[in-house]
């Protein structure tokens, strides 16, 4: 997997850039940069670099060995990779968060580098808040597939996973994390797979991948959202109401049905974990000034290919900016400390 590709290697240039996060947004970046010759350090909380594309998508589709050329190609340009590091600054306790050995802080990297680009992801998946989502056998899919994932790729062993032989899985949504549960589930040996989402197959931005999934077997119900699961101990099935559409918006009717289940995975959305909490509500501009750059699922949600693009942007408007500003003069460290703070106390 190509995350940049290099023509011809720049001069080395007097300035250090720092890029929080190795997904595709990242990676990107670090090789646009990498390539023009600045000096580029990425600091990821993960054992090794790829984001989600390595430890959320399952492996049949993209498989990790094609990422980590994508990455070795970026550490031979010159790139400089810190794994196992997670850069903090308020930032609450995330998936992934285990696997980090080394904590940096934001203020650091502030005072030592020229630019920083956040390119953290969305990382906490949106819970589900009805009755029964407590009970055992009821998963939120995005920590479900990273840890199937994680099994694939030798880092968990399988006894973490539970058990999808013969079982009924319902799978709540109709986005990539719901389309990729289904097909691990399915590759687990579940014997029977239905999704249900609350609005219809044709708003699905997967609606493809989901009628390639519905060809070969899995259910697919729209038009309903789930309002309660039952069971006792474990789970054993859930009650959805039908919705309809009205003016973009999904509204609830009273008609409900029932469906059994052994599995729940929900796939509801996902939200962005910036070491800077809240962060995207802040004026981007603000930060800007400060050298604080952002890119990827942090901003708001993307795929692969875009995540990558506005990685490329950024390091360009990176690059300028430390061209036309001359920031260590401008933005002291104290001056862009500051600037962080005011965001943190007073806009979000
Ligand atoms: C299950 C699933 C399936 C998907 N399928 C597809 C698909 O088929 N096609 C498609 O185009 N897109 C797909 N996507 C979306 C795509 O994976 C994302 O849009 C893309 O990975 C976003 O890239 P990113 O670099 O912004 O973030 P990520 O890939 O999330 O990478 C962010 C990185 O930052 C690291 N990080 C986070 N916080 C810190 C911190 N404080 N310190 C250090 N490191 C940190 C994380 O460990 C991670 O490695 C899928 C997403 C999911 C979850």
């Amino acid at each position: 997997m190509k995350f940049y590709i290099c023509r011809e290697k720049g001069e080395p240039k007097p300035f250090r850039i720092a890029i929080i996060g190795a997904g595709p947004a990242g990676l990107t970046a670090a090789g646009y940069l990498a390539c023009r010759g600045y000096e580029v350090h990425v600091y990821e909380k993960m054992p090794e670099g790829g984001g989600m594309v390595a430890f959320g998508i399952p492996e049949v589709r993209i498989p990790i060995k094609a990422v980590r050329e994508g990455v070795k190609d970026l550490e031979k340009l010159g790139a400089n990779f810190h794994f196992r590091t997670k850069v903090v600054y308020d930032s609450p306790r995330e998936l992934g968060d285990e696997w980090a050995e080394r904590f940096i802080s934001l203020e650091r990297l502030l005072s030592e580098f020229d630019a920083l680009l956040i390119a953290t992801g969305a990382w906490r998946p949106r819970k589900l808040k009805i009755p029964g989502v407590e009970l055992s056998g009821v998963y939120d899919a995005l920590t479900l597939l990273h840890h199937i994932k994680m099994a694939r790729i030798g880092y968990y062993s399988w006894d973490r996973i539970p058990d999808f032989k013969g079982k009924h899985v319902v799978v709540i949504g109709a986005g990539y994390t719901a389309v990729d549960v289904a097909i691990e589930g399915r590759l687990l040996g579940a014997e029977k797979i239905t999704m249900v989402y609350r609005r219809g197959l044709e708003h699905s931005y997967a609606k493809a991948e989901i009628r390639k999934l519905i060809s070969e077997g899995v259910e697919f119900i729209e038009f309903a959202t789930p309002v309660r699961i039952i069971g006792e101990g474990g789970v054993q099935g859930v009650e959805f109401a039908k919705t309809r559409i009205e003016e973009g918006n999904v509204i609830t009717t009273d008609e409900h049905f029932l469906l059994d289940a052994d599995i729940v995975a929900y796939a509801i959305g996902q939200l962005p974990t910036s070491p800077i909490r809240e962060v995207v509500c802040a004026s981007e501009e603000i930060l800007k000034d400060a050298g604080i750059f952002f890119a990827g699922d942090v901003v708001a949600p993307r795929n692969i290919g875009t995540a990558m693009r506005e990685g490329k942007a950024r390091a360009k408007e990176i690059e300028e900016w430390l061209l036309k500003k001359a920031p260590k003069r401008v933005f002291p460290v104290s001056m862009a400390a500051r600037l962080v703070n005011q965001v943190i106390n007073g806009k979000c």
